[in-house]
């Protein structure tokens, strides 16, 4: 039988409108949720996820700062930047943009953010947060491919997860969060050794690795809950996750399609921690 399809799409859009919802409770008392997006440079890529970000916050009724400086910015006057938006009270959260331009050094300009403003959830001290099971805010991926297990319907604990992919970003947080949810976790990389073996152990599979269709349909266990964290384009255009979808569907209890799975989740979850900021302003 077919694998359940996890649409990503749809529950982005119920916990958006439940979001906006809440926006409108704030401003009513006089606390619009706002973040701040910086973005330095022309990279067309970033551009795309910058306009995107900025579109869905302010469908949702948020504050949305724009800071777009020329690609040869000073460090230090991206610093000085940093610095007045961690003491502007109206600024919930601070998103910078990645890439940066070479001359600046990423790691300084990521640990400038207040972490009480790091929506993004990378700062080392929200990362650590995480590692002790005291989150105050979760990385916007890892976060929504929790969400979308739980709209899956699939139970957790004591459950073997499998996440293939040890990204700062993506897969040593979902690693984490899974273990706090009571998983038996095991985390594979580029040196894991019958990948094909321990994937077909797994009743939730995380794959966040960056290659098209590396995970065959074949090595899913049957009745599974997969996330396809990839976003793959092939020269074609068309656009795939590490799954080979075609034949996981037939084998998996549910599965997340790409594109329409985890992307949708992402930028949803920014405004779920640009959300969690403000309602801490508010008390
Ligand atoms: P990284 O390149 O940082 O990490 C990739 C991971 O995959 C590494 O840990 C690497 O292992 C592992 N890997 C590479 N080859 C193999 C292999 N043959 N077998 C097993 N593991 C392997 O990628 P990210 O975590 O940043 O992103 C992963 C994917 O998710 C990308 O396609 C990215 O575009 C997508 N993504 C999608 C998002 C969304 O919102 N939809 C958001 C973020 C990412 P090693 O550590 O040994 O090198």
């Amino acid at each position: 039988m077919a694998a359940k399809i996890i649409d990503g799409k749809a529950l982005a859009a119920r916990l958006r409108g439940a979001m906006a919802d809440e926006v409108k409770q704030l401003v009513a008392r006089s606390v619009r949720p706002g973040l701040a997006v910086v973005l330095v440079g022309d990279d067309p890529a970033s551009q795309i996820y910058v306009r995107n970000k900025t579109k869905a916050l302010a469908e949702a009724g948020f504050a949305c700062f724009d800071h777009h400086l020329p690609a040869d910015t000073a460090e230090d006057k991206l610093l000085g930047l940093v610095a007045d938006l961690n003491a502007d009270r109206a600024v919930d959260g601070i998103l910078v943009q990645l890439p940066l331009p070479k001359h600046i050094d990423s790691k300084r300009v990521l640990l400038a953010i207040d972490p009480a403003k790091d929506v993004d959830g990378f700062h080392p001290e929200n990362l650590g947060r995480l590692l002790i099971g005291e989150p105050r805010f979760v990385a916007c991926t890892p976060y929504g491919i929790m969400k979308l297990i739980e709209e899956a319907g699939t139970t957790i604990r004591g459950a073997n997860a499998v996440v293939v992919g040890r990204s700062n970003i993506v897969g040593k947080p979902v690693a984490v969060l899974l273990t706090n949810a009571d998983a038996t976790v095991t985390v594979c990389h580029s040196k894991t050794r019958d990948l094909p073996a321990v994937i077909g152990g797994a009743d939730i599979l995380v794959a966040a690795i960056g290659r098209p269709e590396m995970i065959r349909g074949s090595w899913i266990k049957p009745g599974a809950t997969v996330i396809d964290v990839g976003t793959n384009r092939l020269s074609s255009g068309k656009l795939v996750g590490d799954v080979e979808f075609a034949a996981a569907v037939e084998r998996a209890g549910a599965i997340t399609p790409v594109p329409g799975g985890v992307g949708p989740m992402t930028i949803t979850m920014l405004l779920a921690n640009t959300l969690e900021s403000a309602r801490r302003r508010a008390g």
